[in-house]
């Protein structure tokens, strides 16, 4: 099909590039048409140019694509892309990060198997596996994300994966990635990191010897809260499994939403430095502030595990920082209620700040014991910090102290 290119160059030679250039690059094929923006591909099916090829395709005897819910370029560039970042073999592509992290335990697990979970991941991860995978005959354990020697202690031989997200939502624990994996292979177990908080710009778990990453791309891979994805990166053994979990179970991601997330990877450094720079600052402004009891960021110096999160981070700490408040619950909805500028909503990774009360919002379905164990008090509230000016995101937080 390129043929007549053969006399120039249409992609760009990205061995050795750094970072920054696999974001704006990694992954894009250009077509015969010379276009230089990513190319959106929406069509379900795909043309054979003869009956012989179409079975030769069907049969997988030759590459190409058959039908969008299994290959679809726009989605390819994407998952390249991120594989890029990650410095995976490979990526899949999914509808949601909940289809990715389903496809994780579906490709992966068996009945029988045992998973071993963080007490500390995202809550529709708990129902999964809990409500769910549970059902299908997949034992399930939770453990403390910190406590190594836990983690060490609750595998079995017939444990499959340890899945974790570092820093946790909303509390910002750690644990330490390669001591982790290390333990996790020693038992011949693998470490499935959810790398949504982080992004492969502050944190690149696969380099520090986890084994699978995913993301929802719905946070800060998009950016801009407007589309719906998830992406699981790894060896090529592992991704074969979620490619074939995707073309069956059929939680394809769109091609539009690739296309979004591409541009959005494109970003994604400039806008994380952001990120980070701006939580770092109202971090540390409200470390100061009367009427707040605690702050919750790794990137404060009086956070317990702020060496391993130099250590193990780069470039920041991430978007997103959690505070007590005085006055509990009544004093976190105060101070929530007085904000005039900051979106009361749960999303996180977009260019608007959000503001939420995890007691009863996200994690208000568990029972007050189960509260208390995870830490969420009632007086925490979670800022996901966005692009605004600084100045103008501390007079609004201001406004919510004035009110406790
Ligand atoms: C949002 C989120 C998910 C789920 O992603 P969706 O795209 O909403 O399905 C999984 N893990 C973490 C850490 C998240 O923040």
């Amino acid at each position: 099909m390129t043929q007549e290119w053969d006399a120039g160059r249409l992609d760009s030679d990205l061995e050795g590039v750094s970072f920054d250039t696999l974001a704006v690059r990694a992954g894009q094929h250009r077509t015969p048409e010379g276009e230089h923006s990513d190319p959106l591909f929406f069509t379900s099916s795909y043309v054979f140019r003869t009956a012989a090829d179409a079975a030769a395709r069907f049969a997988g005897e030759v590459p190409g694509n058959v039908y969008s819910r299994y290959t679809n370029p726009t989605v390819r560039s994407f998952e390249e892309r991120i594989a890029a970042l990650e410095g995976a073999e490979q990526a899949v592509g999914f509808a949601t990060g909940m289809a990715a992290i389903t496809a994780v335990a579906m490709g992966l697990c068996s009945a029988g198997d045992h998973v071993l979970i963080s007490q500390s991941v995202f809550g529709s991860t708990i129902s999964l596996f809990d409500k769910y995978f549970k059902r299908f005959g997949i034992e399930v354990e939770y453990v403390p994300l910190a406590d190594l020697k836990g983690w060490e202690a609750a595998i079995k031989p017939n444990t499959k994966l340890l899945f974790v997200e570092s820093p946790s939502n909303p509390l910002a624990e750690l644990v330490d990635i390669t001591a982790l994996a290390e333990i996790a292979h020693a038992k011949g177990t693998l470490l499935v990191v959810d790398n949504c908080f982080s992004t492969p710009a502050l944190q690149q778990p696969l380099k520090l010897g986890a084994d699978i990453v995913v993301h929802s791309a719905t946070k800060f891979i998009d950016g801009q809260g407007r589309c719906m994805g998830g992406v699981v990166a790894g060896r090529a053994e592992h991704m074969k499994e979620m490619v074939g979990v995707v073309r069956t179970a059929g939680a394809s991601l769109s091609p539009f939403n690739a296309w979004i997330f591409l541009k959005g990877l494109e970003t994604l450094n400039l806008r994380m430095r952001a990120h980070c720079a701006s939580a770092q600052a109202l971090a540390e402004w409200l470390e100061q502030q009367d009427g707040i009891e605690k702050v919750h960021y790794a990137g404060l110096p009086s956070h317990p595990q702020h060496e391993l999160a130099k250590r193990q981070m780069r470039g920041g700490f991430g978007g997103v920082v959690s505070f007590e408040v005085k006055g509990g619950k009544e004093g976190a909805w105060r101070f929530i209620d007085a904000t005039r500028l900051i979106s009361i909503t749960a999303n996180l990774g977009d260019s608007k700040t959000t503001i939420t009360h995890p007691g009863t919002t996200s994690h208000g379905r568990l029972s007050p014991a189960e509260r208390e164990a995870a830490g969420i008090r009632d007086s925490l509230i979670r800022v996901a910090v966005g692009l605004e000016d600084v100045g103008d995101l501390q007079a609004d937080l201001a406004r919510g102290l004035a009110a406790l």
